[in-house]
């Protein structure tokens, strides 16, 4: 049984799998229960082969007091938490362990420690409930839900989160990488710009980044580097520059505009040489800072240039959570994707291009 709150929440899911997934058995009864744990969010999904198909998304996300995000305070965090969280996921879904075909894990790329509470908890549940145990990668559970999200089949992938910036399309069995930072993420040069000069935490207020917030009174773009390496972006000489123009008494509304248009025209032009190569028809926005409407809006009128369609799964879908996770883990574990428990390790620097896609194989 799933609650009416949940069927709610996620009736919105525009996807329907067995047209993105044409290769995969939807007639199999499948649960998967899945988890999240590479960076500050402790996430618990539920997904299923029955409609709405994700049937819940519980989730706790660290906050540090103060700085950056501190690896072993997230860990600690993540093991406080975690029976919790996966109490409510299991009572959101309306099933029991019992009822579960399959436990999924993201096991990276990733913080190592905050990796590892996560495998260690879906180590022990798998091993309990003597279920098998599915290893999925987090970028690649991005990039699906986007898909389901979104209903797009073939999509130009931008994903913009704290700890990564990629752009990613798929080409000859995998999702190649045909861009990213070379140093810091989008979301990590938002989140210590603002913070470094006083405007945040909170980071997000009513939906918009404290940098697209405080650039709404910006009236001057500013000479700040705008670094783009062949398909590559680099935001760390930025990030300098911002803080320093601030400390020289720059107007700071100025200097949140300026860094906002370089930082998201940066990853907008490397995505739309993406999709001018490729030749695909659509662009996903996917990651934390897919939420920044500004950013959409950059990424809309860029893909209409083209005639391609722009989408972003909703919110709650788009950051770090447990529900993509379910999701490709149901995937893997309908395309035989097992790992045994004792073989199981966290890949910190697992790439989205050395993950295997078995269904699109041959697309
Ligand atoms: P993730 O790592 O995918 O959970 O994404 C977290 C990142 O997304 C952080 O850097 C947040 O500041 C950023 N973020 C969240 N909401 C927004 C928003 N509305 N606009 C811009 N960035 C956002
Ligand atoms: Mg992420």
């Amino acid at each position: 049984m799933v609650s009416a709150a949940t069927r709610s929440s996620y009736a919105s899911l525009a996807g329907d799998p067995r047209r993105l997934y044409p290769g995969l058995d939807w007639d199999r009864d499948v649960v998967v229960l899945g988890i999240e744990s590479t960076a500050h969010t402790f996430g618990v999904g539920v997904a299923s082969t029955r409609p709405p198909y994700i049937l819940a998304n519980a989730r706790s996300v660290y906050q540090p007091e103060r700085g950056g995000i501190h690896p072993r305070e997230a860990a600690s965090h993540h093991a406080r938490v975690a029976a919790e969280v996966i109490e409510q996921a299991l009572a959101e879904a309306g099933v029991s362990m019992r009822d579960v075909d399959a436990v999924a894990v993201a096991l990276g790329p990733g913080l190592g420690p905050a990796l590892r509470v996560g495998a260690t908890v879906a180590r022990g549940l798998a091993a309990y409930y003597r279920k098998p145990l599915v290893p999925v990668n987090h970028a690649l559970g991005h990039v699906e839900i986007g898909r389901l999200a979104t209903s797009v089949g073939d999509p130009v992938v931008l994903y913009v989160s704290g700890g990564n910036t990629l752009v990613a399309a798929f080409a000859r069995g995998r999702y190649r990488v045909f861009g990213e930072t070379l140093d810091i993420a989008l979301g990590n040069l938002l989140d210590t710009f603002a913070r470094e000069v006083g405007i945040a935490p909170p980071y997000v207020v009513g939906g918009l980044h404290a940098v697209d917030r405080c650039a709404e009174e910006g009236r001057e773009l500013l000479d700040l580097p705008y670094t783009v390496k062949g398909q590559d972006v680099s935001f760390s000489g930025l990030l300098t520059a911002a803080l320093r123009a601030v400390r020289s008494g720059a107007r700071l509304a100025d200097v949140c505009l300026t860094l906002r248009e370089i930082a998201y025209s940066a990853v907008v032009e490397v995505t739309e040489r993406c999709l001018a190569h490729t030749r695909k028809r659509e662009v996903v926005l996917v990651g934390g800072v897919a939420a920044s409407p500004v950013l959409r809006r950059m990424v809309e009128e860029m893909a209409g240039y083209h005639e391609a369609r722009a989408g972003w799964p909703p919110p709650p879908l788009a950051g770090d959570n447990g529900a993509m996770i379910a999701w490709v883990g149901l995937l893997n574990y309908l395309s035989g994707i097992t790992v045994p428990v004792a073989e199981s390790r966290v890949r910190q620097r697992w790439r989205l291009d050395d993950t295997p896609v078995p269904w699109r194989a041959g697309a």
